[in-house]
């Protein structure tokens, strides 16, 4: 069957004249990389969440990288604890650096790792705590913090979020990282950035992104290792005018999950499909995805495929990391270990959602879901 209605995608940035102007602007300055737009980026991203420092990179996973070094994770005798609910690159990061991941099960509620779990599974050779802020929903911080271990923060889904206490995740000093991939709060195309209160830590990335250049010595010295995981003007030019433009993305993406929220709650009713929170203790999320759970008994890969003959795009979201062969393979990971997360991992199904998203286009998903779920 194939559906005459325009489809709808997953996810799809907002991008205008601002956008198109300021990345113009750029290309006519000829200065395309290590120029003002880097500085003035790193600079309102910062401010924005009220920490002294800021360095961008060329993606997430180069943002994961560079933090994890920074804080000192180095070699085959170093764990990282963090969660299997999250994107690959959280892992993968840990073992770029030659450390191990551990992970433990995550929270039911806000799908992220506890302090409690943090807690078992810390070791002599924890070398850094890795939480996630899945989903855009605040993970608990402030008392994985008190373990008193290195924290370094994935935030990649969470540009906006704020904890309970009122500190905007990534605002709490530690080394946190953004992420700016097309789907993302807001989008540099690839892009990523480290937050920090750590002058030494900035010093170190600022270095590291740029091929292990010496502070100060222009191209005479290369004092350590390094890597190139710069952003360029261009794409920080992008980065600054969605900045502007975020707490309105944010709204919008505020009220297409309400609009989500009242068109489901028959379904929710009727077939059992559960939503997740807008809040939780931990504080408030920043809408990312739209992830529903398929009621238990449903086959959520066979709901994907008959909403795709909808039109629907959708995704099942997202596997968990220790259920991939390479981690299997490599580290001996059964079904089973981490119940929550592959619960949520086997049930999520993330709908259709982005800024521009429109009522109707929420209903006719709703309705669609509907028409799959309890025809
Ligand atoms: C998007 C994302 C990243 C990094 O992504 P890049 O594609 O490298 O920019 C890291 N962690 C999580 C949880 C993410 O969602």
């Amino acid at each position: 069957m194939t559906d005459a209605r325009p489809p709808i995608p997953v996810a799809r940035p907002v991008i205008g004249e601002a956008e198109e102007r300021a990345v113009l602007e750029v290309l006519r300055s000829r200065h395309l990389s290590l120029g003002p737009r880097l500085t003035t980026f790193e600079q309102r991203f910062a401010e924005r969440l009220g920490v002294p420092h800021a360095a961008a990179v060329s993606s997430g996973t180069a943002a994961l990288h560079l933090a994890l070094r920074a804080v000192g994770v180095d070699g085959p005798g170093h764990e990282v604890v963090t969660s299997p609910f999250s994107f690959i690159a959280t892992a993968n990061t840990v073992l770029m650096q030659g450390a191990t991941p551990v992970f433990v099960d995550v929270d039911p509620v806000t799908l992220n790792v506890t302090a409690d779990a943090v807690a078992s599974a810390v070791t002599g050779r924890t070398a850094a705590v890795l939480p996630v802020h899945i989903f855009g929903l605040p993970a608990d911080v402030p008392a994985i913090e008190r373990l008193g271990h290195p924290v370094v923060e994935d935030a990649a889904q969470a540009l906006g979020a704020v904890h309970a206490d009122g500190v905007p995740v990534g605002g709490r000093g530690h080394p946190t990282i953004f992420a700016f991939y097309a789907n993302k709060q807001i989008t540099t195309g690839e892009g990523g950035l480290v937050a920090t209160a750590d002058a030494g830590v900035k010093a170190r990335i600022d270095s590291e992104r740029n091929q292990g250049r010496a502070p100060d010595m222009q191209w005479l010295d290369h004092d350590r290792l390094g890597f190139n995981y710069r952003l360029s003007d261009l794409q920080c030019a992008l980065g600054i005018v969605q900045l502007d433009r975020l707490d309105g993305m944010l709204a919008d993406r505020r009220r297409v999950a309400g609009w989500y929220r009242a068109a489901l709650a028959d379904l929710v009713d009727r077939t059992g499909l559960e939503l997740l929170p807008d809040r939780s203790a931990e504080g408030e999320r920043s809408w990312f995805v739209y992830v529903v759970r398929t009621p238990r008994g449903v086959d959520r890969d066979a709901t994907i495929r008959a909403l795709a003959d909808r039109g629907i795009q959708t995704r099942p979201y997202l596997p968990a990391i220790h259920r991939f062969s390479f981690y299997r393979e490599r580290f001996g990971f059964r079904d089973g270990q981490f119940p929550v997360a592959e619960d949520a991992a086997d049930r999520g199904l993330s709908l259709p959602f982005f800024p521009e998203m429109t009522e109707s286009q929420v209903a006719r998903v709703a309705d669609d879901l509907a028409a799959v779920l309890a025809p």
